[in-house]
C-alpha cells in the first residue's frame, strides 16, 4: 500500500545555499504559522559550529503540509566522520532535494551525501535558490550540477531530474525562469509529483527501525525512526530487537507516541506506514533498535554505527583562573555534561578513570570531539585536554591492530600534489583519483586514523582553506609501522615500473612530481637536500585513474631540475652523478633496494 497523504524527504546543502531560509518559508506557506507569526526559532541548524565549519551536524525533523499531504523533511549530516548516520537518514526517505546557490553552484562539500542518496537509487529535486542575486547563472549551474551527476554514476532516471528556481527569501518557486513568481507552491507540486509516497503493509507486523535518538530532560530518550511495515499504537506490546546485537530482545509498551508537526512533536494514538514518528518512555531505545511485533520480532538491518578509533583525556581545569562566575569546573560539572552528551551521541564514549579529574573521550575522529570541546566551552565548561591518540586493538593471535580510515579529499587542482605527498607521508595509500572537475580533483586514502591527527589543520592551511576533507571508518588492520616524517627539500624519483622520473622535492613550493603510468605508479624514493638520505619510503600510490602524466604544484621545482624520464637504469645512474650534489653509501643502498 501506498501512503498518498505523505512524502519523506531529505534536504542536502551546502551551507548557507538557503536550506533553513527554504525551510521557514515552506513552514510559513504551508499554514503552520499563523500570519504575521515569526518563525521564532530557526532550528533546522541551531549549531554555531556546523555554520562555521560548514558542515552540519544535527539531523532534525520538520514537518510542512501542502493540501492533503503531509512532508516530513529531514536534514542531512554534511560530514562523513559522523559514520552511518548519513546513510541512516537517507534510509527513511523516499527522495531528496538538493538545494544549490544560483551563483556558486554545487559545493564540493555536498557530494558525499549526495553520492550515497543516488548510490540508493533516490530521486533527487535540485533547487536552484537565490534566482533573485544579480550575479545567479542558473543555466551554468545547471550544467555544471548534470556533470556532478554523471561524475557520481547517477541513472539515468536521476539524471532526468526537475530543476526549481527558487528564491527563498522572497518565498517563490518557479519552473521556468520565463514564469510569474508568486509562491513557493511549484516546488511543493514538484515534490508531491516527483517523490513517491512511502509503501508498506499496513496489516503485516510492525517494524520501525530507529533511526535518530533524541534527548529530552523531561522525557528522556527520544527514538525516530520510520513505521517501515505494520501499525504502531500507544499501549502496543512490542520487541525491541537489533541487527548487530542478536542477543539483545526485549519486550516494551508503547507509552507515548509522536508524529511531527512544524517544528514541534504532537502525540498520536497510533502510527502506520511511511509515518516519521518519535516514541519515548523506553529507556534504553538506541539507534538500529527495530520495534517489532512480538510475535515476528525481525530487525531491519542498518548500517552500524561507527565504534571511536580516537581518545582524549578531558581534564578539570584548577589553574588559579578557573572557577569565575558563570563558568563550569568541578569534575562533577565535567561529569555530568560528558554523560548527557552520550545520550544523543551514539558514537562517542566517556571512561572514568581512577583519577577523578580526567575523563578518557572516545569518538569518530578529531574534528568529532574538537566540535564537542568547542561546544562544551562555549557553554562555560573550563578543561583541559590531552593529545588526540588511536584506539589500537590486538587480534587473537597478539598482533596489534590500528583503526584505518578512508579519506575522500575534493583539492583545488594546484594543490594536489602536496595533499598526495603529505598524506602519503602520513602512511596514507592513494586508492583513487578522478580526473579533474571544475578544478577541483577528487582522491581517496586509505590511511591509518593516526595519520590524520593534526592533518586537518595542515591540509586547510595547504589548499587555502579550500580543500574538503571527508573520513569514513573502515576497519581495523594490522599496524602500518611508524610514521617517519620526511624532510623538505628533498630530491624524489618516481619508480613508473618501466622508468623512473624525477623531479626536486622542494621546500618552499613543498610541491611533487607524480607520475602514472597504466595501472601502477610507485611514489619512490626521497634523498636529502644534502644527498643524504633521509628517509626512504616506497609508498605504492596504485590508482584506477592515474593514466596522463600530471604534475601540481611542482612546476617549479621541476624548473630546477629538468624532469625528465629516464629508464631505470639510467635514473639510477644519474643519481650518482655529480648533479646530484652528493652521493653517500645510504643512497647506493637505496638504489639497490630499487633494483633489487
Ligand atoms: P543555510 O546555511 O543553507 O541554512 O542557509 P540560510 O537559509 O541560513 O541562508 C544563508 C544566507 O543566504 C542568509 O543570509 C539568507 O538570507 C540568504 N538567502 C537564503 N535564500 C536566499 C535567496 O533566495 N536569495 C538571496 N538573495 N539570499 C538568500
Amino acid at each position: 500500500t501506498k501512503r498518498e497523504d505523505i512524502r519523506n524527504i531529505a534536504i542536502i546543502a551546502h551551507v548557507d545555499h538557503g536550506k533553513t531560509t527554504l525551510v521557514d518559508q515552506l513552514l510559513k506557506q504551508s499554514g503552520v504559522f499563523r500570519a504575521n507569526q515569526e518563525v521564532a526559532e530557526r532550528v533546522m541548524d541551531s549549531n554555531d559550529i556546523e555554520r562555521e565549519r560548514g558542515i552540519t551536524i544535527l539531523s532534525k525533523n520538520t514537518a510542512v503540509y501542502y493540501k492533503d499531504t503531509k512532508i516530513n523533511i529531514i536534514d542531512t549530516p554534511g560530514h562523513a566522520d559522523f559514520g552511518g548516520e548519513v546513510e541512516r537518514v537517507l534510509k527513511m526517505v523516499n527522495g531528496v532535494v538538493l538545494v544549490v546557490d544560483a551563483f556558486e553552484g554545487a559545493m564540493p562539500q555536498t557530494k558525499f551525501v549526495l553520492k550515497k542518496a543516488l548510490e540508493l537509487d533516490l530521486p533527487v529535486i535540485v533547487c536552484i535558490n537565490k534566482i533573485d542575486r544579480p550575479e545567479a547563472r542558473p543555466d551554468e549551474v545547471i550544467d555544471e550540477i548534470l556533470e556532478l551527476f554523471m561524475d557520481l554514476d547517477a541513472s539515468d532516471e536521476q539524471l532526468d531530474c526537475p530543476f526549481v528556481y527558487a528564491s527563498a527569501k522572497a518565498g517563490h518557486a518557479i519552473l521556468d525562469l520565463t514564469d510569474n513568481p508568486e509562491n513557493m507552491i511549484p516546488l511543493f507540486e514538484t515534490i508531491i509529483d516527483y517523490i513517491p509516497a512511502p509503501e508498506g503493509d499496513p496489516d503485516a507486523d510492525t517494524q520501525v527501525l530507529i533511526s535518530t535518538i533524541d534527548y529530552n530532560e523531561y522525557v528522556g530518550r527520544i527514538g525516530v525512526g520510520k513505521v517501515d511495515n505494520g501499525t504502531i499504537a500507544v499501549n502496543q506490546e512490542v520487541m525491541l530487537v537489533n541487527a548487530h546485537e542478536p542477543d539483545k530482545q526485549k519486550r516494551v509498551k508503547i507509552s507515548k507516541l509522536y508524529e511531527f508537526d512544524g517544528l514541534n512533536k504532537v502525540e498520536v494514538k497510533e502510527a502506520t506506514i511511511g509515518s516519521i514518528v518519535a516514541i519515548s518512555g523506553i529507556a534504553d531505545i538506541h539507534i538500529g533498535d527495530t520495534l517489532c511485533s512480538p510475535e515476528n520480532p525481525v530487525a531491519i538491518p542498518f548500517q552500524k554505527i561507527s565504534e571511536p578509533t580516537i581518545a582524549m583525556q578531558f581534564i578539570v581545569n584548577d589553574s588559579p583562573f578557573a572557577g569565575q562566575e558563570g563558568k563550569y569546573v568541578t569534575s562533577r560539572h565535567l561529569r555530568d555534561r560528558l554523560f548527557r552528551e552520550l545520550n544523543t551521541d551514539v558514537s562517542l564514549r566517556v571512561e572514568e578513570s581512577e583519577n577523578t579529574d580526567s575523563f578518557k573521550v572516545s569518538g569518530r575522529g578529531e574534528l568529532h570531539l574538537s566540535v564537542l570541546i568547542e561546544n562544551m566551552r562555549r557553554e562555560g565548561y573550563e578543561f583541559a585536554v590531552s593529545k588526540a591518540e588511536v584506539l589500537y586493538k590486538e587480534d587473537e593471535n597478539g598482533k596489534l591492530l590500528e583503526p584505518i580510515e578512508t579519506a575522500y579529499i575534493d583539492v583545488p587542482d594546484e594543490f594536489t600534489g602536496t595533499v598526495i605527498d603529505k598524506l602519503s607521508q602520513r602512511k596514507g595509500e592513494l586508492q583513487n583519483m578522478g580526473v579533474s572537475n571544475g578544478g577541483y580533483t577528487r582522491l581517496e586514502f586509505s590511511i591509518p586514523a593516526r595519520g590524520l591527527i593534526g592533518y586537518r589543520g595542515e591540509f586547510m592551511t595547504d589548499t587555502k582553506g579550500n580543500g574538503i576533507l571527508n573520513t569514513a571508518f573502515d576497519g581495523y588492520a594490522p599496524y602500518k609501522g611508524d610514521i617517519q616524517y620526511r624532510k623538505q627539500g628533498s630530491l624524489i624519483a618516481f619508480e613508473t615500473g618501466e622508468s623512473v622520473t624525477y623531479g626536486l622535492y622542494s621546500a618552499q613550493e613543498r610541491g611533487t612530481l607524480f607520475i602514472g603510468a597504466g595501472e601502477k605508479v610507485y611514489a619512490g624514493m626521497v634523498i636529502g637536500q644534502n644527498g643524504k638520505a633521509e628517509d626512504i619510503e616506497l609508498n605504492v600510490c596504485k590508482t584506477k585513474h592515474l593514466t596522463n602524466t600530471r604534475s601540481s604544484g611542482a612546476d617549479d621545482a621541476l624548473k630546477l631540475t629538468t624532469p625528465r624520464t629516464l629508464s631505470l637504469e639510467e635514473a639510477l645512474d644519474f643519481i650518482d652523478t655529480d648533479e646530484l650534489l652528493e652521493v653517500t653509501p645510504e643512497t647506493l643502498r637505496i638504489r639497490k633496494k630499487i633494483l633489487d
